[in-house]
């Protein structure tokens, strides 16, 4: 299924720039077309010329990214979506009233409240437990279980969650394991590898990496899996346009060098953090404080770009940081090549109950950062000044 001018050994950084990509074969073109069209030609009635029919169903830019996506995850194969609650909304399709889930307790705001707030109106159940405690995950599956939900590093107190020990845990009960790669990325941490046996993508974030477009996707192995997704990635139709799927494949070449950069700035900037006096606590799992750090070591190639921080003077500080950075603009989202501010419990995370965000330690002065790729001593500078701002008041 995946089409790979150059195979299936090629390292990340190859895969990266190549698989489900070939150079035109009728004028050339380097760069994959963006294939503006719903509709295709048919030589005869249900006989489509080149396979696809209409492109809410398939289309080729979105082929391309899907196989794209699938080799650099090491998947059998990729379905792209527009948005990632979207994907993650496909996923759920496949459930019925009285199915059930495990799922992480800090997880994306947003995949917290169509769990709550969209699939539990339809008799989905949902228990949220802390997937770092295998012994926790364990105890909550049920014999309706269907999926074992987990982010790893989660979102935002970037808690890391074994993932090879909960695929083996899932399956000795015949469950399946799904790992919201977003935060890490294929580049520095590969589910399917460890035994997952679904991966999903905002692909809004680092992959598509230039905060210029929104998608989402799944990635597995199991063929079986992938129609009955696909079933309901045609027949709900939250398909991405070509446009969308060309951007995101234009991020995904440039994922490799990206990363690095990404992940050296927030080391740098995490360790800084640490050592200055208004800081009250960094979450990183790339310092050696972070309760998972020898876990993140062995399951990731690097750390990350996200880092979390609370300042010892409380949310007000917190709030006049956000809003007086300069180069770290106060905004949602993450994984785009520019740095961005923000504070959870009032912005990204607001849809989780008060009282569930203080249960999971998530402050309301927490501040998340997205490290981008600017030049460090600027952004060290930047949070600097926002400091001396914050602390003068
Ligand atoms: C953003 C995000 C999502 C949702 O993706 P959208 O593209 O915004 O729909 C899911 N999981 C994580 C970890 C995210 O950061």
């Amino acid at each position: 299924m995946v089409r790979m001018s150059h195979g299936t050994t090629d390292r990340f950084e190859t895969r990266a720039i190549h698989a489900g990509q070939e150079p035109d074969p009728h004028n050339g073109a380097i760069m994959t077309p963006v294939y503006f069209t719903s509709t295709y030609k048919q030589d005869a009635p249900a006989q489509p010329r080149g396979g696809y029919e209409y492109s809410r169903t398939s289309n080729p830019t979105r082929t391309a990214l899907q196989d794209n996506l699938a080799a650099l995850e090491g998947g059998a194969w990729g379905l792209c979506f527009s948005s990632g609650l979207a994907a993650t909304n496909a996923l759920l399709d496949r459930l019925v009233p009285g199915d059930h889930v495990v799922a992480g307790n800090d997880l994306y705001g947003g995949t917290y409240r169509i769990f709550r707030r969209v699939f539990e109106r339809y008799g989905i159940r949902f228990s949220f437990v802390d997937t770092t405690d295998p012994a926790a995950v364990e105890a909550a599956i049920e014999p309706t279980t269907r999926y074992v939900y987990v982010e790893s590093p989660s979102n935002p107190l970037l808690a890391v969650s074994d993932i090879a020990v909960l695929a083996k845990l899932a399956h000795a009960k015949g469950k399946l394991l799904v790992v919201d790669n977003t935060f890490a990325t294929p580049f520095l941490q590969q589910p399917l590898a460890l035994g997952a046996d679904l991966v999903l993508h905002s692909l809004t974030k680092y992959l598509g990496g230039h905060s210029d477009v929104v998608g989402g996707a799944l990635i597995g192995n199991d063929p079986k899996l992938r129609d009955e997704l696909a079933f309901f990635q045609n027949a709900v139709g939250g398909t991405p346009g070509p446009m969308d799927a060309f951007l995101v494949l234009r991020g995904t070449k440039t994922l490799h060098v990206r990363m690095e950069r990404h992940c050296e700035n927030a080391l740098a900037l995490a360790r800084w953090l640490e050592a200055r006096p208004e800081v009250a606590r960094v979450v990183y799992p790339g310092l050696a404080s972070h309760r998972q750090h020898a876990l993140a070591k062995r399951q990731m190639k690097a750390f990350g770009g996200m880092v979390s921080f609370e300042l010892a003077a409380g949310l007000e500080a917190a709030n006049t940081v956000a809003s007086t950075t300069r180069l770290f603009t106060l905004a949602e989202s993450l994984g785009g090549v520019e740095s961005l501010i923000e504070i959870p419990a009032s912005m990204t995370h607001a849809s989780i109950p008060a009282e569930t965000r203080r249960s999971l330690g998530l402050a309301d002065g927490l501040v998340r950062l997205s490290v981008g790729i600017e030049h460090v001593d600027d952004l060290r500078a930047d949070l600097e000044q926002a400091f001396a701002k914050a602390h003068k008041r």
